[in-house]
């Protein structure tokens, strides 16, 4: 025998976590670290700051590896240290303060389903403006003291870090998160075991590690597929956000909405309500009617109460950025399902499609969505009607402008992103009640008594720490990626201060229209390079990996960038994230968004820099739309001019260079001599007072209860009470209307005064005698005239009249209206049989509808 010349076997590595110990006086600061709200009091981050400020910095500000790396010594020294100790009692009791406040259950209570959430950059479970809105309502829930819980992924990898090459290349980089030191905890049981949660796949189980994330009052709960007791192939479930392939994204759905519901249940939590934040999380509502179901409900029984008790917040404006499965892959995870719910396959996958029997239709989530949740909501007003008009196919037999679907406009979680310096302003001279009572416009207008010279000094503090840390940033990286390091160099030191700057960043979605300032570049050189009046730009956003437009559109934008007469003027800053997104939102003059109309279903990076002083300069889109006034920021006009987008975009490219050349560099750079434009500072002033009060996050959650949250909570409690009678009496109605809807006909009428020449101010009696069959009273009739030549895609109906019920004998039901006409005009009208039933939430709950001839 030869000896080999070498021979071992592999390691079998075991992870041992070994945790730093804090002496006993350190300890509440653990406590704090674990506790999200850190990342919307800034005292509480500059304790943490303060224990270590370089080690604060190498850790990337997350104070769960500060407490773990901080050295023995430099322990020791902090509890001698009677200032920081002091400091660190004192932010201890304002946080226990803030705990310790009874819970209130007043108002009804919520599960809420999203596949990202942005709490702060050190938690890598977002990838945009999803994420932040999910994020930023899980903290004001926790202001509000609102009973609520939030159910996620937490993920190995997250979204991507990105860089750029010297070719203006996006490079997406995935850094996997060691959860061992992130503010968060594991969910145990009562053996001390962390909770994991079956969830049935096909013929077999994921299994999916809890975790939680405690937002102030409020837990966030995370569920985590990478763990040994999965196989290679459900391991990556949670993996990467919006990354694999459509199956990946169908299991994550399946993880999110029923793994959701399923660990809610192990974990003993009951909410009243349940809120599907996109259509990715819709799922929930399946996992809810087996439950319901298995408990001896039948299906349409189990249906009722599901859908009283759920919302669905859509976020997307076009048909094609939903989630659609196809048959073949879709059946072969929910196979199983439509028996245990007691109907056929066609009529499960029929509740994602538009139309039910069409089999070429995919199955699509937000169609299951709408199916299955009582309310549907957009995030803006315009959005709202975008999505009625998106979604009108689903409920045929009514216009889009009569469906149910309603909005409220998204808003941002006014202490994570209002910057401290700003805070301090607002505290001296706003009233004290502001923090519970931000909506209020009378409070912020006190704004207006704050003195130019402080507006301004808060400004130039936010633009200069803007610029420092851009330099502390990205100078080594930029030496490292981008060359020349004599161009990098002088890149640097042409960063101005004093210059005007505009900020544009977000995702790097075509609609977005980032190109639109480089339509004309010598129109642009001017502006940017005017001498007296420089004005400075600011790009930053990610481009999706699978987004070759949008990546080809920041190298575009990176090339300019480095061109000798844009070299610091344009500036790409990379890896759009929490932070930066901070410093940029307080930091610049001017925000800038121009989204193809109506594409942007609300953006809230805008909203982020009303309460820091910073204006708007957008489309009128999404939020912006509601928000503009006059003299308090500059709007681009909403109505298309051109349906050919190319000359729409050069129109509005024309105009925008026009506002900077014409109002807006005039109007920065109007200085007095204390050297600021006092006319600036009165549009500072103008959007603070009269915008701010209206986009903040408590507004938002306000909103949510106000228009969907309360009047689901009391129907669904109506629908459950006494063993679910009500929602098996109307169960019961619905199939008794269903079964002879084709049945019920017309047995006479008299609608001759619909024919006869009419005039205006007169008045004229319809009336239809209707055989109900049997049923008793179940059917409504509506006269339903159309605007005259109304453009097809615009709002068509002019007015809908119901008639009244007169009488009835035996099954025959007597139904008379009469008509005023109020305008003369060549009208369509038509009359419209619906049931009727007052203890439907709308019409759309129960959409059968017969058009009578
Ligand atoms: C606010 C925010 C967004 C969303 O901004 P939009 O205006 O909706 O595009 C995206 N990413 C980050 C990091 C943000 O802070």
């Amino acid at each position: 025998m030869k000896i080999k010349a070498d021979y071992t076997n592999a390691p079998q590595w075991k992870e041992l976590n070994i945790k730093s110990s804090l002496p006993e006086q350190l300890e509440c600061l653990n406590e704090l670290a674990h506790n999200m709200w850190w990342a919307w009091n800034y005292e509480a981050r500059k304790v943490f700051k303060s224990l270590d400020e370089d080690l604060y910095e190498e850790v990337g500000h997350n104070p769960v590896l500060l407490l773990d790396r901080l050295g023995y010594d430099r322990k020791e020294a902090i509890v001698k240290d009677k200032t920081i100790m002091k400091k660190v009692k004192d932010i201890y009791a304002k946080f226990r303060k803030y705990m310790d406040v009874k819970p209130d259950s007043s108002r009804p209570s919520v599960a809420y389903f999203s596949m990202e959430y942005g709490l702060d950059q050190v938690l890598k479970i977002y990838s945009g403006g999803l994420g932040m809105l999910a994020g930023d309502y899980m903290k004001e829930a926790s202001d509000s003291n609102v009973d609520m819980c939030g159910i996620g992924f937490l993920y190995r990898f997250g979204y991507f870090t990105q860089s750029l090459n010297m070719d203006g290349q996006q490079i997406a980089k995935y850094d996997a998160q060691d959860f061992n030191s992130l503010p968060i905890e594991r969910v145990l049981d009562e053996n001390g075991n962390q909770v994991v949660v079956d969830v049935p796949y096909m013929n077999y189980q994921v299994h999916a590690l809890v975790w939680q994330v405690n937002v102030g009052r409020i837990k966030l709960y995370l569920l985590d597929t990478d763990n040994d007791m999965n196989s290679q192939f459900d391991k990556p479930i949670t993996h990467s956000l919006y990354g694999g392939d459509w199956e990946n994204r169908l299991k994550q759905e399946i993880l999110l909405g029923m793994g959701g519901v399923l660990m809610l249940k192990k974990l003993g939590i009951k909410k009243r309500l349940y809120h599907c934040n996109e259509g990715h999380a819709a799922l929930c509502n399946l996992q809810r009617l087996v439950d319901y179901v298995d408990s001896g409900l039948t299906f349409n029984q189990a249906l009722e109460l599901v859908r009283a008790s759920s919302l669905y917040t859509v976020h997307t404006p076009v048909p094609a950025g939903h989630d659609y499965f196809d048959e073949g892959l879709f059946g072969k995870y929910m196979g199983g399902y439509p028996a245990r719910l007691g109907i056929s396959w066609d009529e499960f996958i029929g509740m994602g499609r538009e139309n039910p029997d069409d089999h070429n239709e995919r199955f699509c989530m937000s169609i299951f969505a709408c199916n299955t949740c009582q309310e549907v909501n957009g995030v803006s007003k315009l959005h709202g009607w975008v999505s009625q008009k998106m979604f009108a196919p689903i409920w045929k037999g009514y216009y889009p402008e009569e469906n149910h679907v309603g909005y409220v406009t998204n808003g941002v979680h006014f202490p994570t992103w209002c910057a401290t310096e700003w805070r301090k302003v607002y505290d001296k001279y706003f009233d004290p009640s502001f923090l519970s009572d931000q909506s209020n416009e009378q409070i912020w207008h006190a704004i207006y008594n704050v003195p130019d010279d402080e507006i301004w000094a808060t400004r130039m503090t936010l633009k200069e720490k803007l610029i420092k840390y851009i330099r502390d940033k990205f100078t080594k990286q930029w030496l490292r990626n981008q060359g020349d390091p004599a161009r990098v160099v002088s890149l640097l030191e042409r960063i101005n201060p004093n210059a005007l700057m505009i900020g544009f960043c977000r995702r790097f979605a075509t609609y977005k229209r980032a190109h639109l300032l480089f339509t004309d570049l010598d129109r642009l050189s001017k502006i940017v390079n005017d001498p007296e009046h420089p004005v400075l730009f600011f790009f930053s956003g990610k481009a999706h990996p699978a987004d070759g437009a949008g990546q080809g559109l920041i190298k575009r934008i990176f090339e300019i960038s480095q061109r000798p007469e844009f070299l610091g003027k344009i500036i790409f800053l990379e890896d759009y994230d929490m932070q930066l997104a901070r410093r940029l939102v307080s930091g610049v003059d001017i925000w800038m968004n121009t989204p193809t109309r109506p594409l942007e279903a609300s953006g809230t990076s805008g909203e982020k820099a009303e309460m820091n002083g910073v204006v708007n300069l957008s489309v009128l889109d999404g939020w912006w739309v509601e928000g503009y006034r006059q003299g308090a920021g500059w709007a681009l006009p909403q109505e298309r001019t051109y349906q050919n987008q190319g000359y729409q975009d050069s129109l509005d490219a024309a105009t925008i260079y026009s506002l900077l050349e014409n109002e807006i560099v005039p109007l920065y750079y109007a200085k007095n001599k204390k050297g600021y434009s006092e006319n600036w500072i009165k549009v500072i002033k103008n959007s603070i007072a009269t915008i701010a009060p209206h986009y903040t996050m408590k507004r938002q959650l306000d909103d949510y209860y106000s228009k969907f949250y309360d009047k689901e909570a009391a129907r669904s409690a109506k629908l459950q009470a006494h063993d679910n009678r009500l929602a098996k009496e109307i169960a019961q109605w619905k199939e008794n209307v269903a079964e002879r809807w084709d049945s019920i006909r017309v047995v006479s009428k008299d609608e001759a005064p619909l024919y006869e020449e009419r005039q205006t101010g007169k008045k004229y009696k319809l009336s239809y005698v209707i055989d109900e069959q049997g049923l008793s009273n179940a059917v409504g009739l509506e006269l339903v005239i159309l605007k005259p030549d109304t453009d097809p895609s615009d709002r068509r109906i002019y007015r809908v009249d119901e008639f009244k019920m007169v009488g009835h004998e035996g099954n025959n039901f007597r139904f008379e209206l009469e008509v005023e006409p109020e305008h003369a005009g060549t009208f369509k009208t038509c009359v419209r049989m619906f049931p009727k039933n007052t203890n439907l939430p709308h019409r759309q709950d129960f959409c059968y509808v017969k058009w009578l001839d």
